[in-house]
């Protein structure tokens, strides 16, 4: 089996994640992707974050009726901090060997891999796919991954990837440029002002029922 695992906060969960993983999802022909809103993300502040349960209701919401894409709850099952390593060793040890799993990444977190919980595993457990994102560039990928991931990667033009003797694979693809961040609609609901089309109608209705990020 062919799987796609995409972390986020996800608070709240809006198109330009939609619309990415779909691009993600057909273009690798994975067979199901997971959306993993992370419970206590180690890299942003407490503040202004919504419940977890409602955020991960938010992404159930998002993914109705979208063939592949599943919300998982993994995180929100483990106590303690959110690390990416844990849950991607988790899918490799319930999916076993057969399973092919893929990391979907934005590569404005991409770029901060290095502070990640033992990011070198990260590569040895799963592929990795790097999105592109507005406002967001790595100018020398290539060198980034020469200094901080290993030497030992090498770019295959053919796939657009790059290619490591003993550990997984990067991939990067450019997917259609969705300038929208979960950021800005917090900011704009603060304001009063509408969200309607950045994020699917059922997660609006949600926000306004529940009164997030007011
Ligand atoms: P915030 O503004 O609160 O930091 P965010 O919009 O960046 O949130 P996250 O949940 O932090 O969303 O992001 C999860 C993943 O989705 C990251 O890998 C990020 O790079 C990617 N991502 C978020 N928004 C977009 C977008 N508009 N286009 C492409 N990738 C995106």
């Amino acid at each position: 089996m062919r799987l796609g695992v995409f972390g986020g906060t996800f608070n709240p969960i809006h198109v330009g994640h939609l619309r990415a993983v779909i691009e993600v999802q057909e273009t690798f022909t994975l067979d199901r992707l997971l959306l993993i809103p992370s419970a206590n993300p180690p890299h942003k502040g407490a503040e202004d974050i919504a419940a977890a349960e409602d955020r991960l209701q938010m992404v159930r919401l998002a993914v109705q009726g979208l063939p592949s894409l599943e919300a998982s709850d993994v995180e929100l099952a483990r106590s303690g901090l959110s690390y990416t390593i844990e849950t991607l060793q988790y899918f490799h040890n319930y999916f076993g060997p057969e399973s092919v799993i893929h990391f979907v990444v934005g590569v404005d977190a991409f770029s901060e891999i290095t502070t990640w919980k033992s990011y070198h595993q990260l590569f040895a457990t799963a592929h990795f796919i790097v999105m592109t994102r507005p406002g967001s560039t790595l100018n020398n990928l290539e060198r980034f991954i020469h200094t901080h991931i290993s030497r030992d990667y090498q770019y295959d033009t053919t796939a657009s990837r790059y290619g490591h003797p003993r550990w997984c694979s990067i991939f990067c693809l450019n997917i259609t440029h969705l300038d929208i961040s979960a950021t800005q609609i917090r900011e704009w609901i603060r304001q009063g002002r509408s969200i309607r089309f950045l994020v699917p109608a059922t997660v609006e209705a949600f926000i306004k029922t529940r009164g997030l990020y007011r």
